[in-house]
């Protein structure tokens, strides 16, 4: 028989179903939980055990680290040996919020949340309903994004339904996500900040607050054979939805009329509002040109949708990378396989 064959409960957001949630939390189960970035699949991160539950549930390599959610920043002490100026200004302007930063670890963090790496990636989200959760179970919440690794990050109730039913114990609806993507990821430890992940708090914020920080390479580069990584998720196949995603650089009507002029019922577009006049194919948008907030919040959702829809391929325009737009390809490009036509 499959170990996958938990009764998952749909739960609301009422205080009952998040005193519900919490129960499962502290008795080592695994909830999918909704964040302001993506739905997380949290379990008790002080419970080495549970934790291994959520690497079995999604199918996650077993050096991939995760995050661990808190409620307040005084949770954070005991789970790291310092918090550095730098940190404390980030927190303080960022906190709660989509920023994760990383320090060295406190021995109460089981190896099972950091992989045996001697760090720890914390994160104080400002969702209602996860804050609600972190609090009343009286827990730090290590939580990676709630779907079956290698696919696209769920932002809605549905997407983790579909991914994790019968693998966990709960998934608690709170809606659409706002963000759309996953957290800025940034390593605090060491001479100078270095940006892992980017997100929605951009690397423009972060500098405007502490300083120069240093973008890592792996950001919007594939990895080279042998290369180190710092954080271990970047060598990983990411965000894929069954269509084959294809990239295309060029400008507006060099981007029409290659997609115009392409073949087959199952090819898609995704571009921006003002270009939909111009395509012959089914489109869906990341909103108005360029406008990239929107993009981020729209990519995932899009993905999921490109699925249910039956696309087979999908031509996206390459979206500007200043601000958020660095998170935005960086997802992007990880979705493509790194597969980009320039024109
Ligand atoms: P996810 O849980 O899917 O949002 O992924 C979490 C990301 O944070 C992954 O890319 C991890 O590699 C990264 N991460 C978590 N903990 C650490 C850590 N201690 N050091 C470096 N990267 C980390
Ligand atoms: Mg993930």
């Amino acid at each position: 028989m499959s170990e996958f064959n938990k009764q998952t409960k749909l739960l609301s957001t009422t205080k009952e179903d998040i005193q519900t949630a919490a129960k499962i939390i502290k008795n080592g189960g695994l909830v999918c939980l909704p964040t302001e970035t993506v739905y997380g699949l949290g379990a008790n991160a002080l419970n080495g055990e549970a934790v291994l539950n959520i690497f079995k549930a999604k199918g996650r390599a077993n050096d991939n680290p995760l995050i661990v959610h808190i409620a307040k920043f005084d949770d954070i002490k005991p789970l790291v040996k310092s918090v550095s100026e730098k940190a404390k200004i980030l927190a303080q302007k960022f906190w709660p919020g989509p920023l994760t930063m990383i320090f060295e670890k406190s021995s109460l963090i089981p190896d099972e949340v950091t992989c045996k790496m001697d760090t720890v990636a914390i994160r104080m989200p400002s969702h209602k309903v996860a804050r609600a959760i972190i609090e009343e179970s009286g827990l730090p919440i290590a939580a990676p994004s709630a779907n079956i690794s290698g696919g696209v990050s769920p932002v809605t109730a549905e997407h983790c339904y579909a991914d994790l039913k019968g693998r966990v114990d709960a998934v608690v609806d709170g809606g659409e996500c706002e963000v759309g993507l996953e957290s800025t990821v940034i390593l605090m430890v060491g001479d100078k900040p270095r940006l892992l992940r980017p997100g929605f708090v951009t690397a423009e914020q972060i500098s405007e607050q502490i300083g120069e920080i240093i973008i890592d390479d792996a950001i919007l580069n594939p990895l080279k054979k042998g290369q180190q990584v710092l954080s271990p998720g970047m060598k990983y196949k990411h965000y894929s939805p069954s269509a084959k995603v294809i990239i295309i650089d060029a400008d507006d009507e060099k981007y029409y009329s290659y997609v115009n002029q392409s073949q087959g019922e199952d090819v898609f577009a995704l571009c921006y509002d003002e270009d939909v006049e111009h395509i012959n194919k089914k489109c869906l948008t990341l909103g108005k040109h360029f406008d990239n907030e929107s993009a981020a919040n729209r990519l995932f959702y899009n993905l999921h949708q490109f699925d249910l829809m039956g696309a087979k391929v999908v031509f996206a325009r390459l979206p500007k990378t200043d601000g958020v737009g660095l998170a935005v390809v960086n997802r992007l490009l990880r979705s493509a396989g790194f597969e980009v036509i320039k024109l």
